[in-house]
C-alpha cells in the first residue's frame, strides 16, 4: 500500500451539505487521502445524549427527534433525497425513536452509547453518498469491527492490538480501490455491544486508526478553525495560528483545555511518529498547524490553554503526618472509581487534588459520585470546591530558566491563584483561579506573553 493520509472532519465540518462539499474537496484534492474519519453532525451528539438519558417524557423526545430529522433529512434534501440512503436514515431514526423511548423504562450506560453512536452511523452514511454522488468510489466502513475497547461505556479505551491487527486485516486492503469513509467516537467491546471513547473523541479515533493501519503518512484534523491558535480564539482576538508545535506542547495543549484537539489524540502519532495538521474545512487555503516530533522554533512560551468547571477537592487527616500509604490509599480509591487525578499539591496534614473532566463520559455524568466521597470521607475529611478554572501556560524550557514564574505571575497581579503546578515538565506551567478572573487572566497572559514577538526568557 502507498503512503495514505487520515482525514477527519469535525461536527461543524460536516453539519450540512453544503460544508460536506468542502470536504469532499479537501479529500478528493489529495489523492493520498483515503480514510475519512467523521464526526456527528453538529448539534446531534447533543440530541443523542439527551435522548439516551431516559429522562425525557414521549413529548420531548419527539420534539429533540423533530430536531434530528431536520439537521439530516436537510442534507439529503440538497443531495436530492435519493431512495435507498434516505430509507435507510429514515430506518436509523425510527431505531433512535424506538431506543430512547425503551430507555425511559430501562436505563443504562451501554444503552447511552448505542444510542449516541447513532449520530457518527449517520454522518458517515451520508457522507459516502455525497461522494459517491460526484462520481468517486466511496465505501461506508463500520468502524467497530475494528475499534475494540474495552467495557467502560462511556469513555471506553481502545485495545490497541486488536486495533492493530483488525485494521490490517478489514481496512488497509479497502483503501487500495476507495476512499472509505468511517466513523470517529464509537467503538464495540469484545462482545460486539457499541462504546464511545467520550465526547470529542473523533480526533482520537482519526489518530488510532492512522496508527493502526500502517505507513500513515499524515493525520489530518479538518476542523472550524484553520489551525491550532496561542489561545482559544474565541476568547482572544489577538490569538494567532501556531504554524508548528512539537507533539509535547500539543499534547499539553489538548490535556490542558484546547478543545481543538482531545486530548488522547497526540499518544498514536507519537508513537509512530505521524505528523498531524490541523487546518480549516470552510477555508483550507489559509493553512494551519503542523504537530511534529521537532519544530525550528522552541519559545518558552507557546499558548495559554483553560479548562473550565474544575472540582479541587483539599483532602485532610492527621494522619498524613510522616505516614507512609495514605497517598496511595486515596489513589486506589480514585483508580477503583475510573477517575483520572489531575493536579496535586501536599501540604503536612492536607493534600489538594484536582479531577479531569475532559474527554469526560459521552453521557456528561459528572465524575463526582455520592459513593466515591463517602469512600473518601472514611478515611479523612473532605472539602470540594467548585467554580474552577485551570489555565496552564504552554511552551519550552520553561522549568530551565530563571524568571518564567516572574514573568506568568507578574502579568496577572490582580488575579487570585489558588493552586499552582510547576516542574513535573518543562512544557507547562498551570495554576487554579476562580472561574470569574479566568477570562481576563488569559487576556492578560496573552497580552503579556504571546502578543508581538515571542517572548523568550534566556
Ligand atoms: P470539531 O467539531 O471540529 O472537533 P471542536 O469544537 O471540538 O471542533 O474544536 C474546535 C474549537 O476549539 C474551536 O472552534 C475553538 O473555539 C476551540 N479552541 C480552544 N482552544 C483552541 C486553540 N488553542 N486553538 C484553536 N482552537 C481552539
Ligand atoms: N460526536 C462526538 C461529540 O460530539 C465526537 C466528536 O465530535 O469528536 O463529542
Ligand atoms: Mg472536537
Amino acid at each position: 500500500m502507498n503512503q495514505v493520509c487520515v482525514a477527519k472532519f469535525g461536527g461543524t465540518s460536516v453539519a450540512n451539505y453544503a460544508a460536506m462539499c468542502n470536504c469532499v474537496k479537501i479529500v478528493t484534492s489529495n489523492l493520498d487521502t483515503k480514510l475519512v474519519v467523521l464526526s456527528a453532525s453538529a448539534g446531534i451528539t447533543n440530541l443523542l445524549v439527551e435522548l439516551a438519558s431516559g429522562t425525557l417524557d414521549e413529548a420531548s423526545i419527539e420534539e429533540r427527534m423533530g430536531k434530528i430529522c431536520n439537521i439530516e433529512f436537510s442534507i439529503l434534501d440538497d443531495l436530492g433525497r435519493p431512495a435507498e440512503i434516505t430509507a435507510e436514515i429514515e430506518k436509523l431514526i425510527h431505531e433512535i425513536r424506538d431506543l430512547a423511548k425503551h430507555a425511559i423504562i430501562e436505563h443504562d450506560d451501554a444503552l447511552t452509547d448505542r444510542i449516541v453512536s447513532y449520530g457518527e452511523i449517520m454522518s458517515t452514511k451520508i457522507f459516502t453518498e455525497v461522494l459517491k454522488s460526484k462520481g468517486y468510489n466511496a465505501k461506508w466502513f463500520d468502524v467497530r469491527s475494528v475499534m475494540r475497547t474495552n467495557n467502560q461505556f462511556g469513555k471506553a479505551t481502545p485495545i490497541i492490538e486488536v486495533l492493530s491487527n483488525t485494521a490490517k486485516e478489514l481496512l488497509t486492503p479497502l483503501l487500495d480501490d476507495y476512499i472509505v469513509v468511517t466513523q470517529g467516537f464509537i467503538g464495540s467491546n469484545a462482545i460486539g455491544q457499541t462504546t464511545t471513547l467520550g465526547r470529542g473523541g473523533s480526533d482520537y479515533s482519526a489518530a488510532l486508526l492512522g496508527e493502526a493501519i500502517g505507513n500513515c503518512k499524515a493525520i489530518q484534523i479538518w476542523t472550524d478553525v484553520p489551525g491550532i491558535y496561542t489561545t482559544d480564539p474565541r476568547l482572544v482576538k489577538e490569538a494567532h495560528v501556531i504554524p508548528e508545535i512539537t507533539f509535547s506542547e500539543a499534547a499539553e495543549m489538548a490535556t490542558f483545555g484546547a478543545k481543538v484537539l482531545h486530548p488522547a489524540t497526540i499518544f498514536p502519532a507519537v508513537r509512530r511518529n505521524i505528523p498531524v495538521f490541523v487546518g480549516s474545512s470552510k477555508d483550507p487555503e489559509s493553512g494551519g498547524t503542523w504537530v511534529r516530533s521537532q519544530t525550528n522554533t522552541k519559545p518558552t512560551f507557546r499558548a495559554v490553554a483553560l479548562r473550565r468547571d474544575q472540582i479541587l477537592l483539599t483532602l485532610k487527616s492527621p494522619n498524613m503526618i510522616g505516614a507512609c500509604g495514605f497517598l496511595a490509599n486515596i489513589f486506589s480509591i480514585f483508580a477503583k472509581y475510573g477517575i483520572s487525578v489531575d493536579l496535586i499539591t501536599t501540604s503536612e496534614v492536607s493534600v489538594a487534588i484536582t479531577l479531569d473532566h475532559t474527554g469526560s463520559q459521552s453521557s456528561g455524568q459528572s465524575v463526582l459520585s455520592d459513593r466515591l466521597l463517602a469512600e473518601l470521607k472514611s478515611i479523612c475529611s473532605v472539602r470540594v470546591t467548585e467554580g474552577l478554572a485551570l489555565i496552564a501556560l504552554i511552551g519550552n524550557g520553561m522549568s530551565q530558566v530563571s524568571g518564567t514564574g516572574a514573568a506568568v505571575f507578574s502579568s496577572i497581579m490582580n488575579v487570585n491563584i489558588r493552586m499552582i503546578c510547576y516542574g513535573a515538565s518543562s512544557h507547562n506551567l498551570c495554576f487554579l483561579v476562580d472561574q470569574s478572573q479566568a477570562e481576563q487572566a488569559i487576556a492578560e497572559l496573552h497580552h503579556h506573553l504571546l502578543e508581538g514577538n515571542p517572548q523568550n526568557i534566556r
